[in-house]
């Protein structure tokens, strides 16, 4: 079959991992189930670089990679900020703006498909950080889809929020969100570039932006299944006009070989099933200082085995050396000695160990994969979201799914955490309990719907990725006959 008679998906997510690994597992799924498609991958050029040189799935060998010229430094970021895990967290908001000036050589290259293939893609289907390529695809006439990496839950309330700022209404600690009455926040579940803004700040100004533009797209698919996260969706129904078709869990395949990492398995594998506790923060976050000592002692305090990666406290280069005086006297020693903790410096491979029978609870930050990563598994979660839609994730997932208990909230140096909450719910969901079975039952059962949305047939996500693709293929169809 010659390239001509192929369809063409353009991906295009933003520059953080916790973006890149969904779209990375999202090409991965298209393959495998249309495997006539033409799947390409745009990004920066050390994304793409990092991506060529990671262990691959087979699958995502036959996904074509391009690279638009970026240039940080002209934004006056490091030269290395091509993602989010390069720049601490108060440059995140220049790197969003700097984002905007991939356009027109994102255009260049949609224009570079078009006349090779001797048409636009079938569909581009970019990030929601990316909004502003609705543009592009008029221009060509391609379908134009958001790829949500969040939930449903989590993307409706972070968009209201930062859409209205209610917050800034109200002297109260708690409100609700204008267009979701029921939905009620409180001032601690805002992150603190969010509980600052007032509309004309950076911020504000792209969020804002892209949010609106959502609603021009012409579909969302997004990363959560429908029988998972029902409330969500109609919450998120009702804030876009557009079709939504929840195509989750797509979560990437455990990468078996990752050079470095065979303590860490060999590790797991000597413990007993379902003992340990997976401690991590995500891509790019960590937390302060005095929060590190406390974790620390309530997890010492627990007598439950873990796993932590760790990074260097809030305020410091998260990539630089690890001080033990930001834990407690000859905690590592006293641990490793002991057998049972582990502490991981920088990086770990989640998902391998997350899919180890070892480990049975995983303490979160609560960044959306995390949380698809950790259910699909049937991990239950100890929630400390730290900021963006990681804060409505935790509350969804404790008031609506039961799956988790929320143990701390934010990094700030002024956020608490309390080393005898940590000690309390550390027990509750690894050593049983009433809550613990419950969380327990719960989990296995939200296990089984991500299971059965990719059955074969009935399943919601197939239906919801065949869905999407008619829609695309009918937009070609009908701007044919014109
Ligand atoms: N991740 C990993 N090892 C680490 C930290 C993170 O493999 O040490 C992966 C994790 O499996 C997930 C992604 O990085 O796929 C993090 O995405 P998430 O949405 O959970 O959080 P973010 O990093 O975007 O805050």
């Amino acid at each position: 079959m010659e390239d001509g008679d192929r369809q063409h998906v353009v991906l295009f997510p933003y520059m953080a991992q916790g973006h890149i690994n969904p779209f990375l597992a999202l090409a991965e799924l298209l393959r495998r189930r249309r495997p006539t498609l033409i799947v390409t991958l745009v990004s920066t050029p050390l994304n793409i670089q990092n991506i060529k040189s990671s262990p691959c799935p087979p699958s995502l060998s036959s996904i074509r990679l391009r690279s638009v010229p970026f240039s940080p430094a002209a934004h006056g970021l490091p030269p290395e900020a091509e993602t989010t895990a390069a720049i601490p967290f108060h440059q995140i908001v220049t790197l969003f703006h700097a984002s905007l000036s991939l356009q027109p050589a994102f255009e260049q290259l949609i224009e570079d498909i078009t006349q090779k293939d001797g048409r636009p893609p079938l569909c581009i289907i970019a990030d929601y950080c990316f909004a502003w390529s609705v543009h592009v695809a008029r221009r060509f006439g391609a379908f134009h889809s958001i790829f949500c990496t969040s939930g449903a839950y989590g993307t409706t309330v972070y968009s209201s929020l930062w859409t209205h700022l209610p917050h800034r209404k109200t002297n109260s600690d708690e409100f609700p969100l204008p267009e979701f009455p029921d939905t009620i926040i409180h001032r601690s579940q805002l992150p603190k570039h969010l509980l600052m803004a007032d509309g004309t700040d950076p911020w504000s100004d792209f969020l804002q932006r892209q949010i609106s533009l959502l609603s021009e797209t012409d579909a969302v698919i997004i990363n959560t299944v429908e029988e998972v996260e029902k409330t969500g969706l109609r919450m998120l129904r009702k804030f876009l006009p557009c079709p939504i078709w929840p195509v989750g869990p797509v979560v990437s395949s455990p990468s078996s070989a990752i050079a470095g990492n065979d303590h860490i398995m060999k590790w797991l594998d000597s413990q007993p099933p379902a003992s340990v506790l997976y401690v991590s923060f995500g891509s790019q976050n960590t937390i302060a200082a005095p929060q590190m000592k406390e974790l620390a002692m309530g997890l010492e305090a627990s007598r439950t085995r873990f796993l932590w990666v760790i990074r260097p406290p809030v305020g410091f280069d998260v990539k630089g050396e690890f001080k033990p005086e930001w834990l407690p006297e000859k905690f590592e020693e006293r641990m490793r000695d002991a057998g049972t903790g582990v502490l991981v410096h920088g990086w770990a491979p989640q998902l391998e160990i997350l899919s180890h029978a070892s480990t049975g609870g995983f303490l979160s930050h609560c960044g959306w994969n995390s949380v698809l990563e950790s259910l699909s598994r049937g991990v239950p979660i100890v929630a400390w979201p730290l900021s963006g839609d990681q804060l409505y994730n935790a509350k969804m997932m404790e008031e609506e799914l039961g799956v988790c208990v929320e143990v701390a909230r934010g990094n700030m140096e002024s956020s608490r955490a309390d080393r005898v909450v940590v000690e309390k719910v550390v027990k509750e969901v690894m050593h049983g309990g009433q809550r613990g079975k419950e969380i327990r039952r719960r989990v296995e059962e939200v296990r089984g719907l991500m299971k059965e949305a990719w059955t074969e047939g009935p399943g919601s996500s197939v239906k919801g990725l065949s869905e999407f693709f008619r829609a695309a293929a009918s937009m070609r169809g009908a701007a044919m006959k014109m």
